[in-house]
């Protein structure tokens, strides 16, 4: 048997015993390896060959625990559509987590992997489709240099799931800096002691923000690190246009990567009412409201650790008070500051804000593609008859003159700035249709391919920087040359 170079060591599994289930994943009849993520088991230091080996596979679809693995389900709780419920891995087992080669240390999640105590009504499976979908976003995001959890590995598992219709049955393995999310911190506050939530915030803290351990108030400085990263995260999510969808407490890591990636998708057409998911009626989770809802999920962050910022309440309410007032402002900073750069802009001017705001006035009212229309600046294609769109143009171009900068420096800062190509929609469902309906992965690996460097702005991509026909395709009119 070869060797996949396996090294676990399970921190979590070590917290107080109420903040998970052990348990084995629940094994499956005829498991295959439909992808594999080759790149990613080089950086963990794995063995490709034995990954893919029958040992390996049985491992990715729950049929054979690794040595060093200590299988577990999480517990944990979350604000659902703003109503607070107790949930934990419904579907998802932890194997453990492996340290790479340079020492970092991450968790190996299978998602798909049968009931837990936590299923609720739920069946514990995943259909194919909606697995392949997280590989190819998750990876997607990562390329495009946005904190994520990765996909390693896509198993069938050779069984069907009930959903509207029978689907084929699959595993994702899930690779995150760990799971701890904002409604792991609410599963503590809420159903275990004070020691045991201290517990939680001392893992956090020596997992992810290790430098807190030498702060005056560690736990406020863990409040404060998580939300500059969720206002980062966030922020590039807004420059990309990435929509996540379902924006849960329980959907909301304390490291600052984005995670499940469900009813998820890219904007096309710039507009900040823009929803994917069906089962957001209300838009809860638009693109333009995704900034304070992770505002508001800080609140709960900062609610759930409390009793860890000042033993009297009304001061430790004050404490977390100042602290996430800020929250609003940090996203602004990172926001203006990614902004700039994709407008090729180095220095900064008062007026910039307004000027970005035009443009993306502009963008709504044109109903121009918000991606494209960064890639027309970048690729210096402006070829607009309307004349506020010209009018916009000449002021920027008036603005990066001004900053003493070369010509090739803005468009050099551009291009590293603005995607060429993003994961659009019906590119994802063409790919997801070939591989789950015909078996075929040759357009999935095309896609994946080309999505690898969204930077690059080769000739490969231009076909997949193409928006959507025909409705929702953004009005555009050329002059001529
Ligand atoms: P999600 O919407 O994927 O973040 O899941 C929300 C909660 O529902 C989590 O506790 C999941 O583990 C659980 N869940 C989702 N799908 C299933 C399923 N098919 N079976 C059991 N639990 C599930
Ligand atoms: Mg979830």
């Amino acid at each position: 048997m070869l060797n996949a170079n396996w090294n676990f060591d399970n921190s979590y599994a070590r917290l107080p015993e109420r903040f998970f289930t052990r348990m084995r994943p629940t094994p499956v009849r005829d498991p295959k390896l439909v992808v594999l993520n080759r790149s990613l088991a080089e950086e963990l230091g794995l063995n490709r060959e034995a990954l893919a080996s029958e040992e390996g596979v049985a491992v990715f679809a729950g049929n054979r625990v690794p040595d060093g693995a200590e299988p577990l389900a999480q517990a944990y709780a979350g604000h659902q559509f703003g109503y607070f419920n107790m949930l934990g891995d419904g579907r998802a087992i932890l194997l453990g987590e492996h340290v790479t080669p340079s020492g970092e240390r991450v968790d190996i999640q299978l998602k798909g992997s049968g009931r837990t105590p936590y299923s609720r009504g739920g069946d514990g499976r995943a259909a194919l489709g909606p697995m392949l979908r997280e590989y190819i976003i998750s990876e997607a995001m990562h390329a495009l240099g946005i904190p994520t959890t990765r996909s390693l590995v896509v198993v069938t598992t050779g069984e069907v799931v009930m959903r509207e219709t029978e689907l084929p049955g699959a595993i994702l393995t899930r690779v995150a800096a760990s799971h701890v999310r904002v409604g792991t911190f609410q599963y503590a506050a809420r159903f275990l002691s004070k020691e045991e939530l201290q517990a939680l915030a001392d893992y956090a803290i020596k997992r992810h923000y290790p430098n807190g351990e030498h702060a005056s108030n560690r736990y406020v400085f863990l409040l404060e690190e998580v939300m500059k990263k969720q206002a980062a995260l966030v922020a590039k999510w807004q420059l990309v246009g990435f929509i996540h969808g379902v924006m849960n407490t329980d959907n909301m890591t304390i490291s600052g990567e984005t995670i499940d990636y469900g009813p998820c998708a890219f904007m096309d057409v710039y507009d900040l009412k823009t929803v994917f998911s069906s089962i957001d009626t209300q838009g809860r989770y638009a693109y333009g409201n995704q900034p304070y809802i992770a505002g508001w999920n800080i609140a709960r962050f900062a609610e759930s650790v409390l009793p860890l910022l000042h033993d009297e309440e009304e001061k430790a309410i004050e404490i977390a008070q100042k602290v996430i007032e800020q929250f609003p402002a940090l996203y602004e900073t990172y926001w203006l500051q990614g902004m700039r750069a994709k407008l090729g802009l180095w220095t900064e001017e008062a007026k910039d804000k307004k000027l970005i705001g035009e443009l993306l006035h502009l963008m709504y009212t044109h109903r121009l593609d918000y991606t494209n229309t960064f890639r027309a600046l970048t690729l210096e294609e402006w070829h607009f008859c309307e004349q506020e769109l010209r009018d916009w143009y000449t002021r920027w171009q008036q603005r990066i003159a001004r900053q003493g900068v070369t010509k090739d420096e803005v468009y050099e800062r551009m291009r590293q700035n603005n995607p060429a190509i993003i994961p659009r929609n019906y590119r994802v469902e063409e790919a997801l249709t070939a591989a789950v309906e015909r078996g075929d992965y040759t357009v999935m690996e095309q896609l994946l391919h080309a999505l690898q460097h969204p930077y690059a702005y080769t000739k490969e991509q231009e076909q997949y920087a193409i928006p959507p026909e025909p409705s929702d395709r953004p009005y555009r009119t050329f002059c001529g040359t």
